[in-house]
Formats: structure tokens, sequence, C-alpha cells
């Protein structure tokens, strides 16, 4: 499937679809993490509950497996009074060999309003997204190793909880760039947000293109590159985005792109560590740091819930009306 060039905004220019966070401003992305931030309760606590989305129907399309991405957004959307409805694609007409856009047109017909699309192929959401009817929205969350803007939000969220601004920062992002699209996102979230020192980690293999990641400085050592850093976001190995001969030793990638207390301790006294989850302890992290002082992961969990509350306020609050949380 083709990417397809798609504007995520409206003509009046408020945010309609959210497939990348690549055309959104600085203010955009303040706006939406700001929202976002009303919606964030201590950890433990229930994020508020409101019916701004009341009458709304939400769908969540995934054909990729996915845990805390599919489960906040269904939250998110319940906490803000919308209906959901879950699609199991793999369990459903596609594998019959109906395709996607016609899966969307009956959605569509059904009257659902957002859909949230996961998928392994790129450009999957874009497609989605050029053929809808006009109430409909659509929300990326996840295309193959090209995107997650959510996610981007969220660690951006994360990190500005912790440090209160970008602009001074030194963020290392470790381990399998090359198939993410977490970094992809993460990245840019951070550097249009004013992170001036972005270093990207991997071994030569799992390394992006020379195209990507402009102005990033690359490192193959774990040690030179998370020296002095305020930020350390781990990475899965994207098995499946992987040939098998390509997977690296576990024992090896953790022996030399494991993060460690050891190796953390080259960062910042005070730097926070980060990832996205499904972690694999013991390959990418050590246990004992996942769960340690400097972790925020739980803290990462509770922001996406926050976050996907505040794209769902945000793209269907435009289309009229306003929907608040409150601090
Ligand atoms: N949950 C994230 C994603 O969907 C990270 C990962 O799977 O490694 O991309």
């Amino acid at each position: 499937m083709s990417d397809t060039e798609v504007d995520q905004r409206r003509s009046d220019g408020s945010l309609r679809h959210l497939l990348t966070l690549e055309a959104l401003s600085r203010a955009e992305i303040e706006r939406l993490l700001n929202k976002a931030q009303t919606f964030v309760r201590p950890l433990g606590v229930a994020p508020p509950i409101g019916d701004g989305l009341r009458g709304v129907t939400v769908a969540n399309l995934f054909t990729e497996p996915s845990t805390r991405t599919r489960v906040s957004f269904e939250l998110a959307a319940k906490r803000l009074g919308a209906d959901v409805v879950n699609l199991e694609m793999q369990l459903s007409s596609r594998t019959k060999g109906e395709s996607m856009l016609d899966t969307v047109y009956t959605l569509q017909s059904l009257h659902v309003d957002v859909m949230v699309i996961r998928d392994a192929e790129p450009g999957v959401p874009g497609l989605v997204a050029a053929n809808v009817a006009p109430h409909v929205s659509v929300l990326s969350a996840g295309e193959a190793h090209v995107s997650h803007p959510t996610q981007g939000l969220l660690d951006a969220l994360t990190v500005r909880q912790y440090k209160r601004r970008f602009e001074g920062l030194s963020i290392a992002i470790v381990g399998d760039i090359r198939h993410s699209r977490v970094a992809r996102s993460s990245f840019h979230a951070f550097r249009t947000l004013g992170a001036p020192d972005i270093r990207i980690i991997a071994p030569p293999a799992l390394m992006p293109a020379d195209d990507e990641f402009a102005g990033c400085a690359r490192h193959t050592s774990l040690t030179d590159g998370v020296r002095g850093v305020d930020v350390v976001m781990m990475l899965r190995i994207q098995r499946e985005r992987m040939g098998q001969a390509d997977l690296p030793d576990a024992d090896r990638y953790f022996a030399q792109y494991g993060l460690t207390a050891e190796q953390l301790a080259h960062a910042k006294p005070d730097a926070i560590v980060m990832h996205p989850q499904p972690m694999n302890r013991g390959i990418e992290i050590a246990s004992d740091v996942a769960d340690g002082p400097q972790s925020v992961i739980r803290d990462q969990v509770r922001n996406g819930v926050a976050v996907r509350m505040a794209v769902l306020a945000d793209v269907i609050g435009s289309r009229g009306g306003s929907i608040e949380g409150d601090d």
C-alpha cells in the first residue's frame, strides 16, 4: 500500500486527523500536551470522567498486537463519554479478503466518528484518512516502523513533567532505532519542542538510514552515548520487523546495549529512564533499572490515557463545542 499524503487539518486549520507529528508546529504540540496535562492524575488515581464525547463512537481497528495503546485509547474514549467498538481485525472480514477500505466504509455507515488504526503496513492510516467521509477522524495508533504519534506525545509529556523544559536537554534514544516507530515520533516531538542534543545509540545493523534523524549524534557505544544525558529512552528489538538472520544474539546485545545500573551511572544523576513497552527485561534493560528510582515507565503508561483523551477531545471538540479537563 503506497503512502498517501493527507492534510491532517480541516480548512479552518483545526486538527481533524492525527497520522504523524511531522506536520504539527511546536504550538500545536504544546496545545495537545497542555490539554493532556489537565487529564493527568497521580499514579493510582483514575483520570477524570467527562461527557464531552457523548454520542460519539470510536472504533479501534488494530491489525498488530497492542496492550497499552489499545486499552488506553478505549479508556480515554470512555472517560470522555464516547461509545467504543473494538475490532479484532485478525478475526474479522479482512482475513476473508474484505479490504481495509471496505471495513472502513462499513464502520462509516454504522456512524463511527473516530477510527483508531494500527497496521504493520506503511501508509494504511493515511489511505483510510484520504477516503473517509468528512465527519470521520482517523488517529494512527502505530504505522509500521514509520510513526506512532500519540506515543511521541506521551513521551514528550513525560519528559516535560520531570524536566520542565526541552531547551538545554540531552536525550539518548537507545536500541533498535532502525525499526522503531516510537523512536521516529518521539525524536520528532523532542526536536520540535526544542531539545538541542538528541543522540541515537545502536549497533550498526540497527541504525536508521543516513538521511533520517537529522542533527542527531550517532553512537555505537552505549557508554559514550549516555554520558551526561538527562533522559535515556530504551527501545524494544522489533523482532517482527526483522528476518531471523538479522536478530542480534540476546546475551551479546544485553552486554553491549542493555541498560544496567552501571551504564546508567554515566548519565546525569537525575536522569530519567523511559521505555515504551513491552520490555524485554535482561535484553534491552535490566530489571532493577526498569523498576528503579530513575524509571518513569509507569508515568508513560499513565500519560498515555491523558494524551489520548486530549487528542480525542481536540479532533472532536474542534468540530464544534469544547471539552475540558481540569487541574
Ligand atoms: N508499543 C510500542 C509500539 O507499538 C513499542 C514496541 O512495540 O516496541 O511501537
